[in-house]
């Protein structure tokens, strides 16, 4: 079965990885429903070129910080397409400070965001899939959601949970024809990455240029940054129906990092 005509919600995908599986999505041929923050005439030319691959896409502005605002990006989602086949959990933040400094409403910033925004949007999936019967929901995880790097606390822990959430969410609905998975990217040089390398240098006391070589790279065995277009091609393969008995499960896209 082809995934083109499903209807996808992708958090977070005014920019970055977001952005590069709407893209992917929009070129299969699957109608999305874009989020995240950012400027009016920016967001108007994504939807314009989204739009030109043929797809119908729609812009909602939830905050993921805002349980009511995420539900209506769900109830919307399903009033303007008559669908919702595929959520896509990306929206996500970073910061980078030692556990004994990090400041307390960055930590529950990044537990709203890169975990509890996947619990609410899920919440109001499942139910929707259900009645379709067909469902793919895909976290976008991390490799710090396998293994830990130093001065990210909240981050990793975040992403340990969204694992554990992937996981819970799968045998909830295995017999349901809807799976759940995490994807798990090592270093992908999008804004979020940009802004860590100067926040790493300052926290490590190295060059930006030591960060992207010697930290980052450094663990990513195959010396190469990870591209968005991988990303939204492992994202396509989970909704294929050769991943139907893949669930529960994390593909890591890490250039090695996690094997080691
Ligand atoms: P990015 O900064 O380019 O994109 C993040 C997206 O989330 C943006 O669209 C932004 O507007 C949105 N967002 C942030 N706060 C929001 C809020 N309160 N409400 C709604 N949207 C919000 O970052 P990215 O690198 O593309 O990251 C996307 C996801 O991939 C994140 O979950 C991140 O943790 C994960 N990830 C990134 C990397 C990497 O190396 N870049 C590696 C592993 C995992």
């Amino acid at each position: 079965m082809s995934v083109a005509g499903k209807v996808a919600v992708i958090t977070g995908s005014t920019s970055g990885i977001g952005l590069g599986i709407a893209q992917g999505f929009a070129r299969a041929g699957i109608n999305v429903m874009i989020n995240g923050l950012g400027d009016t005439k920016v967001i108007e030319a994504i939807l314009e070129e989204l739009n030109g691959y043929g797809i119908k896409a729609q812009y909602h502005g939830a905050d993921m910080t805002q349980s009511a605002q995420i539900r209506d990006l769900m109830s919307t989602t399903l009033e303007s397409f008559g669908a919702l086949d595929i959520l896509v959990n990306n929206a996500g933040i970073q910061k980078v400070s030692p556990i004994d400094e990090f400041p307390e409403d960055s930590w529950d910033a990044i537990m709203a965001i890169n975990l509890s925004s996947s619990f609410h949007t899920t919440k109001a999936a499942i139910p929707i899939m259900r009645s379709a019967g067909w469902g793919r929901i895909i976290n976008i995880a991390s490799a710090h959601g396998l293994v830990a790097s130093p001065f990210k606390s909240a981050y990793v822990a975040a992403k340990h949970g969204v694992i554990g959430l992937t996981k819970t969410t799968a045998l909830e609905c295995a017999e349901q024809n809807i799976t759940c998975n995490a994807i798990c990217p090592g270093y992908v040089m999008t804004p979020l990455v940009e802004k860590q390398v100067t926040d790493t240098a300052i926290a490590r006391g190295i060059s930006e240029e030591q960060v992207k070589t010697d930290v980052m790279l450094k663990a990513q065995w195959t010396k190469k940054f990870v591209e968005v277009e991988e990303l939204a091609g492992t994202a396509l393969f989970l909704c294929s129906d050769s991943a139907q008995n893949i669930t529960g499960t994390n593909i890591s896209v890490d250039g090695g990092w996690t094997a080691a």
